[in-house]
C-alpha cells in the first residue's frame, strides 16, 4: 500500500492541493497535532464521505498552549502516525515547521467573541481558541480545501471554528464528526497516555456520570441541581472538576430553564491528577 505524500513546506502543500484539484478532486483537511488514534482515523474515513482527498495535518502548535501546559511533552509519535493514515487512504500529510507556521516577527492572532467567550474552556485556557482560531485560519489558507472536518469532542472548539469560518467568509465547508470511545466509554484523546492506570480505571466515569445526567435533562430535572450533582459525582470519584455545563447547542450559552432537550448539550472538564480531561454529549 502507498503511503500518503509527505508535505512540509506550505509551498509543496499548495503544490499538491493545485495539481489536485486540476486533476478534479475535491480536497478534504483533517488538521491534528498527531499522535493519532482512531478517532483522528475516523475523520479521515468522515471526510473521505465529502472529498476524493485527504490531507491530514500533523502540527503541535504552540501558540495554543499556555506556558504551564504540556507543549514539551505532548506525545510525537510521527512514524507511527504516518503508518496509520497509509492504512486508512489519506493521500497526504502536512507536517509543517514551527518556524514555517510562526516566522520571526509574526504578529497576527485571530480572537472572537461567542463561542470562544461562554466561560467554559476559556475560563480555564484564557489565550487557547486565539491560538486555535489562528492555526485554523493558517491552516484553512494554506491549503484551501473544499472541507475540513473537526470532532464534536471538542464540541467547543468546532463551534469557534464554524463561526469564525463563517465570520471570515472562508470558502470551506464545515464537518462535525462524533466522538470515538474505548469501550467502556472513555473518549479518545491524545493524553489518555498520560494516565496511571489507577487514573484509567476511573476515568470512564465521566462518560457514565454525562449520560445520568442526560437521563435527568430527559425527564425535565431542574438544569442547576443536575449540573451540581454531576459535578459532586465527579468530585466524589476523585475529580477535580473545571466545570459540568448544560449549554445550548449551537450557540453554548446558557439554556432558558424550560429549553428542549433536544438543543442541549452537556460538557465537562475534570482533571484526574495532572491529566485534564474533557467530554461532551447531547441531551437527547
Ligand atoms: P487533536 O490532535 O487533539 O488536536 O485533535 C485533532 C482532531 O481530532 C480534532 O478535531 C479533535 O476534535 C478530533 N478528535 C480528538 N479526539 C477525538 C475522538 N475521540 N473522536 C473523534 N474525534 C476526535
Amino acid at each position: 500500500m502507498a503511503g500518503p505524500i509527505i508535505l512540509e513546506t506550505i509551498a509543496a502543500l499548495r503544490a499538491w492541493r493545485s495539481e489536485r484539484r486540476a486533476a478534479g478532486k475535491r480536497i478534504g483537511l483533517v488538521p491534528t497535532m498527531g499522535a493519532l488514534h482512531a478517532g483522528h482515523l475516523s475523520l479521515v474515513t468522515g471526510v473521505k464521505q465529502a472529498a476524493d482527498e485527504a490531507v491530514v495535518s500533523i502540527f503541535v502548535n504552540p501558540t495554543q498552549f499556555a506556558p504551564t501546559e504540556d507543549f514539551s511533552k505532548y506525545p510525537r509519535t510521527f512514524d507511527r502516525d504516518v503508518k496509520l493514515l497509509a492504512e486508512v487512504g489519506a493521500e497526504a500529510v502536512f507536517a509543517p515547521h514551527v518556524q514555517d507556521m510562526y516566522p520571526s516577527g509574526f504578529a497576527t492572532t485571530v480572537s472572537l467573541d461567542g463561542p470562544a467567550k461562554v466561560g467554559l474552556e476559556d475560563a480555564f485556557r484564557p489565550t487557547h481558541f486565539a491560538g486555535v482560531a489562528t492555526v485554523v485560519t493558517k491552516l484553512l489558507l494554506q491549503a484551501l480545501p473544499d472541507v475540513a472536518i473537526f470532532g464534536e469532542k471538542d464540541f467547543q472548539q468546532l463551534a469557534v471554528i464554524r463561526r469564525f469560518v463563517r465570520d471570515l467568509d472562508i470558502p470551506s465547508e464545515i464537518l462535525g464528526g462524533t466522538t470515538i470511545r474505548e469501550t467502556d466509554g472513555l473518549a479518545l484523546s491524545s493524553r489518555n497516555v498520560y494516565l496511571s492506570p489507577e487514573e484509567r480505571a476511573v476515568a470512564p466515569t465521566i462518560y457514565r456520570v454525562l449520560q445520568e445526567a442526560a437521563e435527568l435533562v430527559r425527564k425535565r430535572q431542574p438544569l442547576d441541581r443536575i449540573e451540581i450533582e454531576a459535578a459532586q459525582a465527579l468530585a466524589a470519584a476523585g475529580f477535580a472538576v473545571d466545570y459540568v455545563a448544560i449549554r445550548d447547542a449551537l450557540s453554548l450559552a446558557p439554556p432558558y430553564a424550560a429549553a428542549d432537550p433536544k438543543r442541549l448539550r452537556l460538557l465537562v472538564a475534570a482533571k484526574l491528577g495532572k491529566t485534564r480531561l474533557i467530554d461532551n454529549i447531547a441531551a437527547v
